[in-house]
């Protein structure tokens, strides 16, 4: 296909004069359309990242960009991809809505990929496999020797959706890119950044892979105030602060349900929550609704039986949170 050729494609300059996108020369700030290839958050990101912005394609939050993935490299009604379970719940939506066939394979126990499992679910119309690491509801990092394992194995696109890799330890696959033409590297400004209500996704591929995103996206879909204020942002937030207070918060909140009588096992985590086995997660999720605190509750997601996904919070909602943890186990002593 030939793609739309914006006002702002055709004349990309500063000329003086704009006559040529039909604008209201009255109005103030956001009279003017948005540059189409966000060309200056790009470079403050690509600057954040020891990334070439060439290799960066933003988004309205990463859910545009799973979308456009299927767009990109599927044939509606011919083609599937694989997905992992549990996982993000935005990639089988999206290749339902797109008309692809979404072929889940279970994770092992452990929350890690079942290889055998995924290589027989591949055929050849399987177009992408999508891989969440760290993954949501479970919290943890893929093993990278089965990942390496896949990506020699399969030969079509790779999505890492790394939503919550700025919380962890484990290094980005935005590093292995020139090793893996395949791989697209997912990430976003609502979680670490905390710029959700701004709606900005982030994608890292081949250069190649960039013009195919910049050819089918709609051309300008990241507004001009979510440009601005994520500029104005990242550049006067102090995240290494945060992610010390961070990680002292993770700390507080693992340690109180470690102590709670009502909780069977806290999943380990490499994100900014915790997948929490409780004896009656119904139960205990109704309890905190009661009390004022809502979770996320997964438990009819598969190996998620009677869980909870709690999100690390700030010092105040998890002091809530563990007070009405205590209550509880205050009023069980007198029942
Ligand atoms: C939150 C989340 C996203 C969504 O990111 P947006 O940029 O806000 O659309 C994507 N992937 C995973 C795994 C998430 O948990």
């Amino acid at each position: 296909m030939k793609a739309y050729s914006s006002a702002r494609d055709e004349y990309a300059g500063k000329a003086m004069i704009q006559l040529d996108a039909n604008e209201n020369p009255f109005a103030g700030e956001f009279a003017r359309y948005p540059d189409p290839y966000q060309n200056e958050l790009k470079a403050k990101i690509a600057e954040a990242k020891g990334m070439s912005a060439n290799k960066i394609v933003l988004g309205n939050g990463s859910d545009e960009l799973i979308d456009l993935v299927f767009r990109a490299f599927c044939i509606p009604g011919k083609d599937n991809v694989i997905g992992m379970s549990p996982s993000y719940g935005m990639y089988k939506v999206c290749a339902e809505l797109n008309d692809v066939e979404y072929r889940e394979v279970l994770l092992n126990s452990d929350f890690q990929l079942d290889l055998t499992s995924m290589m027989n679910a591949i055929d050849e119309n399987t177009k992408v496999i999508f891989l969440c690491t760290p993954n949501n509801p479970s919290g943890n990092v893929l093993d990278i020797e089965d990942v390496g394992r896949l990506l020699r194995e399969f030969n079509g696109i790779v999505v890492m959706d790394e939503a919550y890799i700025d919380f962890s330890t484990n290094p980005s696959y935005i590093n292995t890119l020139d090793e893996n033409p395949q791989i697209i590297v997912l990430q976003t400004l609502s979680k670490f950044y905390g710029l959700a209500g701004l709606r900005l996704g982030i994608a890292y591929c081949s250069e190649e892979l960039v013009a195919v995103f910049n050819k089918i996206k709609p051309p300008y879909n990241v507004n001009e105030a979510s440009q601005k204020l994520a500029i104005k942002n990242l550049a006067t937030i102090d995240f290494s602060n945060y992610k010390r207070s961070f990680f002292e918060l993770k700390e507080m909140l693992l340690e109180a349900l470690q102590g709670s009588s009502e909780v069977v096992k806290v999943f380990p985590s490499e994100a900014n929550f915790f997948l929490v086995k409780f004896k009656d997660a119904h139960f205990i999720y109704n309890y905190l609704i009661e009390n004022g605190v809502v979770v996320r509750n997964r438990s009819n997601q598969p190996l998620c039986d009677n869980c909870l996904r709690i999100t690390v919070g700030n010092k105040d909602e998890i002091t809530a949170l563990i007070n009405v943890f205590d209550r509880y186990e205050k009023s069980i002593i007198y029942r």
